[in-house]
């Protein structure tokens, strides 16, 4: 394809693997192996509120004939996600009120979180952005220029976190563009990327992002989201060794998750996956308690059992912070 510049337009082959992605959970059941008739749970009214999207690099990592596998509970529409469930809410971490700017949020010193896009590359049925109103946070042009003239305007703040969503769902271009625009206000240092893209859409870590965050002016930090070190298969490590030759900090948050990665050899496989992919373990949420995701939850208790656990087999660095998000805190809270 031929661009009105007359320089060759290519469509990046990541923005192929989105149009590629599975899209109904009776595709993937059927790449999987599995008959609809042995999962009673699934239920595809769950996903009219918040769609099926899973890509195929994600998908490969799953076991075949599992229906059990900790990746495919993450993505699965289930009917619990329908039943009303006390204290689960529509803004469980009160982004509502954090918002300065359109699609920008203030909660703790020194930070501001950017909302670059609503779009992700994978729909996770725990996530507590799942009814966020992302039409009238991310509206455009206009909205990310406010965004940046309250950053600019606020000499406190020293780093900016892109966030969504997923910002790596922007495109070269409009990425670019908000990075130049950032690098171009003197207060700010470092720049953070919290995207789930290199693990589930490694495709997209490719030449141009890693010479973006090679050669801005910013201290990069990606903050990858991996729950199970069966997520980090050889296409993500990849994608992790190149964004690392880039010269940028990785990190990983996981949820704690019901099914997915309550179990201590899990979180130990975790670390030790991660720091082979050259990552460190920074964050193990407690669930944020988002309507539709109650079925996920492990109880506080437990949790701090399990990461007493995982304390007492690893050296330090490789024991996630155990934190939960709690409304009008100036950090995430820690959980003894
Ligand atoms: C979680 C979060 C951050 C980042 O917190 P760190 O402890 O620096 O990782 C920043 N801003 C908002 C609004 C957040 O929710
Ligand atoms: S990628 Fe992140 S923001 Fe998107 S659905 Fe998953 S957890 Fe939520």
């Amino acid at each position: 394809m031929l661009a009105r510049s007359g320089v060759v337009c290519q469509i990046p082959q990541w923005r192929r693997d989105l149009v590629g992605a599975f899209t109904r959970p009776s595709e993937l059941l059927g790449y999987l192996g599995l008959d609809p008739a042995a999962l009673p749970t699934v239920a595809n009214d769950a996903a009219a509120d918040f769609p099926f999207l899973v890509p195929r690099a994600f998908a490969a990592q799953m076991r075949r004939g599992d229906p059990d596998d900790p990746l495919l509970s993450q993505v699965l529409p289930r009917r619990e996600e329908l039943a009303p469930c006390p204290g689960f809410g529509e803004d469980p971490v009160g982004d509502g009120a954090a918002q300065c700017a359109p699609g920008l949020l203030r909660k703790y010193p020194g930070r501001a979180l950017l909302i670059a896009t609503g779009a992700c590359a994978i729909h996770c049925r725990y996530c507590f952005r799942r009814h966020y109103p992302y039409p009238r946070a991310t509206a455009g042009r206009d909205a990310t220029a406010a965004a940046l003239a309250a950053i600019a305007a606020d000499p406190s703040i020293e780093e900016v976190i892109l966030s969504g969503g997923d910002p790596l769902l922007l495109d070269e271009r409009r990425l670019t563009r908000l990075v130049n625009a950032l690098e171009a206000i003197p207060h700010l240092r470092r720049l953070r990327l919290h995207t789930r893209a290199p693990v589930v859409l490694p495709n997209r870590v490719d030449g141009p992002l890693c010479r973006l965050l090679a050669t801005t002016r910013l201290r990069p930090l990606v903050v990858i989201q991996a729950n199970h070190a069966h997520e980090l298969g050889e296409a993500a490590r990849a994608a992790l060794a190149a964004l690392r030759e880039a010269g940028v900090q990785l990190l990983n948050q996981s949820v704690l998750l019901r099914g997915v990665n309550d179990e201590t050899e899990r979180l130990i496989a975790l670390s030790e996956a991660l720091f082979e992919c050259g990552v460190l373990p920074y964050y193990l949420h407690l669930l944020d308690r988002v309507r539709g995701a109650a079925h996920f939850e492990v109880d506080t208790g437990r949790a701090g059992h399990l990461l007493a656990e995982v304390r007492a087999r690893l050296p330090g660095y490789l024991v996630p912070r155990l934190v939960r998000e709690e409304v009008g805190r100036p950090s995430k809270t820690p959980i003894a």
